[in-house]
């Protein structure tokens, strides 16, 4: 017989435990401690559209990938946030968003692979906790062509993994990662770079769009250029009756970080300076005009307004929408 608390009482009672062995019988279930979230989805109201997040995982940003970075600062950054220095780097996010128009159902970047970093690739696990099947996407959007989000474009074998949705990149981005002259000048990982453009965008080749930046692909849905992190790499605009949203790809790296310190940039955009500068000019006018932004590594759940307080930038995240 399991001890259970009942009987053990009446056992107690009969004289046949003692009251030491009530300290010792485990008469409640212990429950394992599952040592990890639940996949990350969180869905936004924006004016008539409606805007998910969907989490692929997150990996860690040493602080050698971070140019400028200075430790003293860093830390003195991080305590204002009430958090501890962390010098061995950041956890960052990588988010994918679906626009949900009433009319087309987009998907803005799609995550990694699974292949990349073990604790990402959740892409597609998210996609489907949130009820869409690949089948229901009319328009894939790539901010830009770096693994982190493209890589959820196939399977890892070569196969599309949205069937009947055209994927949407800009004309200065597809050209880049085409330039064999570029590419034969290129370091060996900048050359994976190029070759992982190539390799996962080639299944859409019969039906990829590329556009002009600043064109509205449907009605509300506009994509704005915002070069440096790479020279095509590009924000989607969202206004619907009355409200906005940018959703601005890789404008911020590391949440906790770049806000305070905007000058910091990450080793992976190809021109520094005019990421630099390109962060500097949206930052300014996102906190003047108080439009709501999300991006692709900002802290998930994703959404939130840019404040400017004390001659530095902050971060003020939005809260879970109740009433959608
Ligand atoms: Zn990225």
């Amino acid at each position: 017989m399991k001890p259970t608390r009942r009987t053990f009482l009446k056992l107690s009672a009969t004289g046949l435990a003692t009251p030491a062995i009530l300290v010792t019988i485990p008469v409640l279930a212990n429950t394992p401690k599952r040592g990890k979230q639940i996949t990350g989805v969180n869905r936004m109201q924006v004016g008539n559209f409606e805007v998910t997040a969907l989490l692929d995982g997150a990996l860690t940003v040493n602080p050698e990938l971070i140019m400028g970075y200075d430790e003293d600062i860093a830390a003195k950054t991080l305590s204002h946030q009430h958090l501890p220095a962390a010098p061995m780097g950041q956890v960052i996010p990588v988010t994918g968003y679906l626009v949900n128009t009433g009319d087309k159902l987009i998907a803005i970047d799609s995550g990694t692979t699974d292949s990349f970093v073990d604790t990402l690739g959740n892409y597609h696990t998210s996609l489907s906790n949130a009820g869409v099947s690949v089948d229901q996407i009319d328009h894939v959007i790539a901010t830009h062509l770096h693994v982190d989000h493209i890589g959820g474009l196939t399977d890892g074998k070569g196969n599309a993994m949205f069937p009947n949705a055209d994927l949407i990149t800009n004309q200065v981005e597809w050209d880049f990662w085409h330039n064999d002259t570029l590419r034969s000048q290129s370091s060996d990982m900048e050359k994976s770079f190029f070759d992982i453009a190539l390799t996962q965008t080639a299944p859409y080749n019969d039906r990829i769009t590329i556009v002009k930046q600043n064109t509205e692909i449907v009605p509300g849905v506009e994509l704005v250029p915002l070069p440096g992190h790479t020279p095509g790499h590009m924000g989607v605009h969202l206004r619907s009756n009355g409200d906005e949203l940018l959703i601005w790809g890789d404008i911020i790296h590391t949440t906790k970080l770049q806000f305070a310190n905007p000058d910091w940039t990450i080793a992976f955009d190809i021109d520094q300076d005019m990421a630099r500068k390109t962060r500097a000019r949206l930052l300014d006018q996102v906190a003047t005009d108080r439009v709501k932004v999300a991006g692709m590594h900002l802290d998930f759940p994703g959404f939130g307004h840019v404040t400017r307080s004390g001659g530095q930038y902050h971060f003020e995240p939005t809260a879970w929408d109740y009433n959608i």
